[in-house]
């Protein structure tokens, strides 16, 4: 990457699914030689050492909420991350930014891998500066991190009465901002620190009108926002471009999930402007314009979904 270059990439577009296209939530933000991640649910390691970018290379994780689908690949970033094969070789501390609860939920993981650090500090000699947690938490909107001209800031969202703390994140660097709005049902902040956007990525949860009767689906779309509540979001915010990321495609036995078509044509009755729905290592190149662009597999990668048996 350029010096300069503000890049976007959704690492996992999905929820607590266990799918094969969508791994769980998260989002990496390059900007000029830093990169940082949003959230790390189920596989992000996978997607980094899919774009070669070795895991000890992230300089800051950013954690939006606690809910575990957005977490659970905390562990396994930290831990593989500190290994010294090619897809690791973290040298300075796990840095971990978050709402309230970062620094119990990072406590207790080294708690419950201490006997795995001190064997492999024995064993393979690797470098307990790379293991060593950095946490800092926040309760309340402000800039949260600051260096080499990145700006992040932290504001509240809105993901449920009980679902406290959430916080959506702002990206300034070269003039250029990217909106990151977590897991939230339509709400004023977002709208107020989307402002001037080149990039909006927003949530989204949708079910066919027959599943919306049922008291869980209405629950989950209750923590949520819908298309066409996006829709109004975007429209007010005006962003360059809208996507979609974190997509919820509620279904039940006998009622399928609405269609990524489904989303996209409820979302056209409250926004006409620019709007993609995010896929698993999709990219966002920010300046003056913004380039999106979907993952093209290496041959190799492609080879590998090939099994010959005989
Ligand atoms: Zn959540
Ligand atoms: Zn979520």
């Amino acid at each position: 990457m350029t010096a300069g270059a503000f890049r976007v990439t959704l690492l996992g577009t999905g929820v607590p699914t266990p799918s094969p296209d969508r791994f769980g939530p998260c989002t990496l933000v390059e900007a000029g030689s830093q990169k940082l991640l949003i959230d790390a649910g189920r596989g992000a390691t996978i997607r980094l050492n899919q774009l070669k970018l070795p895991i000890g290379r992230i300089d800051v994780q950013l954690l939006t909420h606690y809910h575990s689908d957005h977490t659970s690949g905390v562990p396994d970033l930290w831990l593989t991350g500190w290994l010294q094969s090619h897809f690791g070789r973290r040298k300075p501390p796990y840095r971990v930014i978050g709402p309230t609860g970062a620094r119990a939920l990072i406590e207790n993981l080294e708690r419950a891998y201490a006997l795995d650090i001190k064997i492999r500090i024995a064993d393979e000699k690797l470098p307990p500066a790379g293991i060593a947690t950095e946490v800092t938490e926040f309760d309340r909107d402000g800039t949260v991190y600051e260096q080499d001209g990145v700006k992040v800031i932290a504001f509240e969202v809105d993901h449920g009465d009980v679902i406290k703390p959430c916080y959506g994140y702002r990206f300034e660097y070269g003039g250029r901002v990217v909106v990151f709005s977590a897991d939230t049902r339509y709400n004023q902040n977002v709208i107020k620190y989307g402002a001037g956007a080149d990039l909006l990525v927003h949530e989204v949860a949708s079910a066919r009108p027959e599943l919306m009767q049922e008291a869980y689906v209405q629950r989950i779309i209750g923590h949520h926002t819908t298309p066409r509540e996006a829709g109004r979001i975007f429209a007010q915010t005006k962003p360059r471009i809208a996507a979609f990321t974190h997509i919820v495609q509620l279904a039940s036995e006998r009622v399928p999930p609405p269609t990524i078509e489904d989303i996209v044509a409820e979302t056209r009755e409250t926004y006409d402007g620019p709007l993609v729905v995010g896929e698993d290592l999709m990219a966002f190149e920010i300046g003056e314009t913004v380039v999106v662009r979907r993952y093209q597999a290496p041959a190799a990668e492609r080879a590998g979904h090939q099994s010959v048996y005989s």
